[in-house]
């Protein structure tokens, strides 16, 4: 019985990156089997050897911060390789079929006035009736977030909280800038 668990430092340092704890640090691993796991890749390998998702290690849920936790979404909660394979290969559908050229039709169809993330799901779910809501949220969170960078769409509602260096926003509303009106 290969369940590999993973447990977080009892000390964090204060100045701990959200990007290291996303990267597996700070935690130690194991496996019922015994096999020593010295980091999170090596716990990943192991995972992938024994047919466990590679992300959740088979546990079927993750924990990016002390004291929070939820579903895998790279295996759809099921905990297997064989779902994440799966789930990779569907959310490469979507990526193909909400593309760029359909996320920029999405934005201008809103003609200049503001819309949420929630929105701009709905106007693209047509588009892969197939996928899951967390396959496409996924998708469209990526395109908004490229769109952003390369300034075609800007945030027009402030934060909410902010707690410690997580800043959480509570469903922003957004609003194509001039500059994609030119395009
Ligand atoms: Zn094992
Ligand atoms: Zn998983």
């Amino acid at each position: 019985m290969h369940a590999i668990s993973s447990t977080w430092d009892d000390v964090i340092p204060t100045d701990a990156s959200v990007l290291d704890m996303m990267a597996g640090g700070f935690r130690s691993y194991a496996c019922l089997c015994g096999q020593a796991l010295t980091d999170y890749a090596a716990a990943q390998l192991h995972a992938i050897e024994t047919a466990q998702c590679s992300v959740c290690l088979g546990r079927t849920r993750v924990s990016l911060a002390p004291g929070t936790e939820h579903g895998c979404g790279y295996c759809g909660g099921a905990g297997t390789r064989d779902a994440e394979l799966a789930e990779q290969l569907a959310r490469g559908a979507v990526e193909a079929a909400v593309d760029q050229h359909a996320f920029a039709q999405a934005v201008a169809s809103f003609q200049g006035r503001e819309f949420t993330k929630t929105e701009i799901h709905e106007r693209l779910a047509g588009l892969v009736p197939e996928a899951t809501t967390p396959q496409l949220a996924g998708r469209v969170g990526q395109l908004m977030r490229l769109f952003q960078r390369k300034g075609l769409i800007m945030q027009v509602s402030a934060p909410t909280g902010v707690d410690s260096n997580i800043v959480f926003y509570d469903n922003p509303r957004w609003q194509a800038t001039t500059s994609s009106a030119e395009q």
